[in-house]
C-alpha cells in the first residue's frame, strides 16, 4: 500500500486547536503507527500546491474570499478572532491544506502512472467548490486535481472518472463542481439527516445511498455493497473520500459505525476497485473523534494485507 504523508499536513494551533473538533495533528499519529507496519511505502509531496493552481479552479469572487480572514474563518466554522491576521491563518491552516491538495495531485498522478492505489492521509475537502468554501473545506482537492490532470494531458476530458464518497456528510462540493460533467460518476453514501441538506447537489449523485441518522454498520455495509455492485468498470481513475466521521464516537457524523465496520468498508472499496482494475487515490476526508486516527490506522493496515506488493517508488513529483 502506498501512503502519502507529509509532516506539513499537521495543523498545530496550540490552545486554538479547541476551537474546532478536527484534530489537526492526527496525520502524524497515523504516520507514526503505520511506519511500524510492513507492506506500507510512504511517498511525500515536495511542495504545497501553489495559489496560482488554486486560482485556476476558483471563480473570480472566490479568489478574493480565500484571501480574506473572516471568509476563511466562517468556512472553518470557528468564531471571528480579532487578534489573528490572515497571514497566521495562511501559515497555520491553509498552507497545511494546500499540502493536502498537492498530495491528492501526487496520488492521482502516481495512481495513473503505476495503475495502483495511493492513500493520501489528508485531502478529501468535499464541501469546497469553485464558487464557495464551507464545512471546514477551503480548496476542493478533487476538482483542482481533475482540472490539472486534464490540463497536463494525464487525463482526457472524455476519460470517465469515479468519485466514491463514504464520508458521513454528503459531498456537495464535488457534486456542484461536476454538476455538468457527465464523465464524472458520483457514488455518495451519507447521513441524510445532517448538513449539507442541498437537494440540488444531492440530485446530482449518480448512485446515492442516503441513510437515516443513527444507522449502524450492518445496514451501512449492506447498502454500500449494493451500491458498489452498480459500478461500471471503465473508469480511468477513482477518488475515494474515506471520511471516518461515520464512527459512533463522532459527534458530527451522526452514524454508528465501529472501527471494524470502517475496516470492512475500506476493504469493500478496495475490492470493488481491484475487481475493475481502476487506479485510485483514497483521501482522508472528515473524522472528528478521538477514534478517527485509530480507525484509519487499522483500515490501512488491513488493506495493506490485501495489497502486499507496494508499488514502484514515485521518483517524480508534479511541479506546482
Ligand atoms: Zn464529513
Amino acid at each position: 500500500m502506498n501512503v502519502i504523508y507529509s509532516k506539513n499536513f499537521n495543523i498545530e494551533l496550540g490552545l486554538l486547536n479547541y476551537l474546532h473538533p478536527f484534530d489537526g495533528t492526527k496525520f502524524r499519529a497515523i504516520y507514526d503507527a503505520l511506519s511500524q507496519k510492513p507492506n506500507i511505502q510512504f511517498v511525500e509531496p515536495l511542495s504545497p500546491v501553489s495559489m496560482e493552481v488554486v486560482d485556476e479552479f476558483l471563480s473570480g469572487v472566490m479568489r478574493h474570499r480565500v484571501r480574506n480572514k473572516n471568509g476563511v474563518l466562517q468556512a472553518l466554522e470557528v468564531p471571528r478572532i480579532p487578534f489573528i491576521g490572515f497571514s497566521y491563518l495562511d501559515r497555520k491552516i491553509l498552507t497545511p491544506m494546500r499540502w493536502g491538495v498537492a498530495a491528492t495531485l501526487l496520488g492521482a498522478e502516481s495512481a495513473l502512472s503505476h495503475d495502483d492505489i495511493y492513500w493520501n492521509l489528508s485531502g478529501g475537502y468535499h464541501h469546497a467548490m469553485p464558487q464557495n468554501m464551507e464545512g471546514f473545506c477551503i480548496y476542493n482537492d478533487i476538482g483542482i486535481c481533475h482540472q490539472q490532470l486534464v490540463k497536463r494531458g494525464l487525463l482526457s476530458a472524455e476519460d470517465k472518472v469515479l468519485i466514491i464518497d463514504t464520508d458521513a456528510h454528503h459531498g456537495n462540493g464535488n457534486a456542484y463542481t461536476f454538476m455538468d460533467n457527465d464523465r464524472v460518476t458520483l457514488l455518495d453514501i451519507y447521513n441524510a439527516g445532517i448538513y449539507p441538506m442541498s437537494s440540488y447537489t444531492r440530485d446530482r449523485v449518480d448512485i446515492p445511498v442516503p441513510l437515516p441518522p443513527g444507522s449502524e454498520g450492518e445496514h451501512y455495509l449492506q447498502k454500500y455493497s449494493e451500491a458498489l455492485g452498480k459500478l461500471a468498470s471503465d473508469y480511468r481513475l477513482a477518488f475515494v473520500v474515506a471520511g471516518t466521521d461515520v464512527l459512533t464516537s463522532d459527534k458530527l457524523g451522526g452514524l454508528c459505525l465501529t472501527t471494524e465496520d470502517v475496516i470492512e468498508r475500506e476493504k469493500l472499496t478496495l475490492q470493488a476497485l481491484s475487481d475493475r482494475s481502476i487506479p485510485a487515490v483514497f483521501l482522508g476526508g472528515g473524522g472528528y473523534s478521538s477514534g478517527s486516527a485509530d480507525s484509519v490506522i487499522a483500515a490501512i493496515s488491513a488493506c495493506s494485507e490485501l495489497l502486499p506488493s507496494a508499488g514502484s517508488p514515485v521518483q517524480e513529483v508534479l511541479s506546482h
